[in-house]
């Protein structure tokens, strides 16, 4: 909702009625934050009140406006932002806890040891069943742990299998 108060703000300040009866400004970009921030209750209490309405008015905007979108979609804080929502609403992490997590594994992957290299952030690993977070892996080690389905029998078959052949 983060990005929605963001587009009200500097695209269309008549949205919110002024719960002072005073006339909001728009030339200085830091009014508008503190506005924001001294009136936290009244635009909650409006977005649930409107909900409908706000849904179909960024709608219309995000149509009227898709090169801003795409623009804003590539900044560094929309991706970041992005990836704090993934991890929270997957993993029900914060975004603190997971560089907590990648910090104690001293940003290498829990299996192999390795970097990732393709981008710069661990797979968050998880037990299916408990939901329970276990460590930040690589995407290929993640893959490997994906397609056992977590067999612990099968790694120690295919073990066996490698130390077979490996004596050729
Ligand atoms: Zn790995």
């Amino acid at each position: 909702m983060g990005y929605g108060i963001i587009i009200i703000f500097s695209h269309n300040s008549q949205l919110y009625e002024n719960p002072n009866k005073n006339k909001m400004t728009i030339k200085n970009p830091n009014y508008n934050k503190e506005y924001y921030k001294n009136n936290e209750e009244y635009f909650k209490e409006y977005r649930e009140k409107n909900k409908e309405k706000l849904k179909e008015y960024f709608k219309k905007w995000r149509l009227k406006n898709k090169d801003k979108v795409k623009k804003y979609n590539k900044t560094p804080k929309r991706k970041a932002g992005s990836r704090k929502y993934q991890l929270k609403l997957k993993y029900g992490l914060t975004l603190r806890e997971y560089n907590k997590l990648l910090e104690k594994q001293k940003g290498v992957c829990a299996i192999c040891k390795n970097r990732e290299l393709n981008k710069n952030f661990l797979a968050v690993d998880h037990n299916w069943k408990t939901r329970k977070v276990r460590g930040l892996l690589c995407k290929n080690c993640n893959l490997v742990l994906g397609n056992s389905k977590e067999d612990i029998s099968l790694f120690q078959k295919c073990i066996k299998y490698l130390e077979e052949y490996s004596k050729d």
